[in-house]
């Protein structure tokens, strides 16, 4: 039988990073064996669920690059398969009617030392499913070893509320029961659901999957990943400027690694090489900085034109491919693009901070020879401009910033830009002068 997999976002929030991780995984566990991912969209929560959401995780999901082979099914569409097999634990007794409430199943462990609550049948009322007195439920996971769930202490849980609706561990069950699921793959916070749908598979006399809990994701300080860490949502992420391919190996590495050396994977290395077993069982750091880092290898292997397409996607606006390459060995996200290389594309503003510093004592008149060298510079490429822009700095026997900083301010308004010289050709002899022109008389 081939394996079988999914992923089950709840669309009451965006897809964030633990969820884009467990995507991930599953994904490439069908496509590392030729099985199948499912995509299941958990809905019901009727109130959080909506439609922006739904259409936000899927786009999130498309940019990632993980595809699937069936869905999305979306789970309050099977509401009346719910009941039906709700009415079949109920028909055999496995499930029972009852109307208990919290304090009666306070008061029933108070009255037998603690023991999980067991109720009597009733006419109506919400549906608790029968734990059997004895023994345990197991969960075997594939990375964490058995946990063992004693009967005893469990309250026999509520599946369905009084009008019907089952609730979302029954839910659960049942689709990846239809669906085929031969391996559950999701986040350590469900460990616990797990028993409730192993009793429920265990009352149809189903054969229940096999079961991986991923492990947490932390931020670099030790403490549960959340907004204070950074970027949480993939929508962020790429926002931010990050590539989807750095993002996803990135992500890989939460809590799983080929090996213990290698940190950048193809997709057909990570597919190849994704092992569960090697699946760690401490909490995995997502950490940014990690992945601004691996984003600038990244950037930094497109070819040019490929990088000017993202960010002309990013920003919304055309011919960026020369500016592009001269700012790619600095950027290490899309993001950092415009405010490192923007001024070659439009005038920017001067940052006065920056001009405060650099246009002091005889900036000016270094700013002015650099000038003179510049309108004289024949032919107007980078060796020339690089060689004349060097003589004034010899001749007025000042270290090269002296000369570089008032024209890098001069030109892109800031202290930072790419390679001065490489600047100074790509915006073109009539640009540069005019914009040093104004600095001149500004300064
Ligand atoms: N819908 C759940 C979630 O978004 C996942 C449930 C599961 O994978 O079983 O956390």
């Amino acid at each position: 039988m081939s394996l079988r997999v999914r992923f089950a976002p709840s669309p009451t929030g965006a897809l964030h990073i633990g969820g884009a991780r467990t995507a991930l995984f599953n994904w490439l566990l069908a496509r590392g064996s030729g099985g199948q991912l499912v995509l299941r969209i958990e809905d019901t929560d009727r109130e959080r669920s909506t439609d922006e959401n739904v259409a936000q995780i899927l786009d999130a999901l498309d940019w990632l690059g993980i595809d699937y082979d069936e869905g999305p099914i979306f789970q309050a569409e099977r509401a009346e398969r719910h009941r039906e097999m709700l009415q079949r634990l109920l028909d055999d007794g496995h499930a029972y009617r009852s109307n208990a409430t919290a304090d009666d199943v306070k008061a029933f462990k108070a009255e037998h030392g603690g023991r999980g609550f067991r109720g009597e049948p009733e006419a109506d009322g919400a549906v608790r499913l029968r734990v059997p007195d004895d023994g345990a439920t197991v969960v075997h996971d594939v990375i964490r070893g058995d946990t063992r769930f004693e009967h005893v202490h469990l309250d026999d849980p509520v599946i369905a509320r009084a009008d019907g609706s089952v609730l979302y561990n029954f839910a659960v069950a049942i689709d990846d029961l239809d669906a085929g699921i031969t391996h559950v793959v999701r986040g350590e916070d469900h460990l616990s659901n797990t028993p409730k749908q192993l009793l429920v598979l265990e009352a149809l006399g189903a054969e229940p999957p096999t079961y991986a809990h991923l492990p947490l994701l932390h931020g670099p300080d030790g403490k549960k990943l959340s907004k204070r860490h950074g970027a949480a949502s993939v929508q962020e992420l790429r926002d931010a400027g990050y590539l989807p391919e750095a993002v996803r190996n990135y992500i890989a590495l939460l809590g799983w690694s080929l090996d213990d050396s290698t940190t950048i994977m193809s997709d057909a290395e990570m597919i190849a090489g994704f092992d569960l077993a090697r699946v760690s069982k401490s909490a995995a750091v997502f950490d940014e900085q990690k992945l601004r880092w691996l984003n600038g290898r990244y950037l930094r292997e497109l070819p040019p034109a490929e990088l000017a397409a993202r960010l002309e996607a990013l920003l919304g606006r055309g011919g960026l491919e020369q500016a592009a390459e001269l700012a790619q060995e600095k950027m290490q996200t899309l993001a950092e693009f415009w405010p490192l290389a923007g001024f070659l594309v439009e005038r920017q503003p001067y940052d006065e901070k920056a001009w405060a510093k650099v246009m002091r004592d005889g900036a000016r008149d270094d700013l002015a020879a650099a000038r003179d060298a510049i309108a004289a510079a024949e032919p107007f490429d980078v060796e020339t401009v690089e060689a004349a822009l060097r003589g004034v700095v010899e001749a007025r026997g000042v270290k090269p910033r002296a000369v570089f900083q008032p024209l890098r301010v001069a030109i892109s308004g800031s202290t930072i830009s790419p390679g001065i010289f490489e600047s100074v050709v790509a915006l073109g002899r009539d640009e540069t002068l005019a914009r040093v022109d104004d600095a001149l008389a500004r300064a």
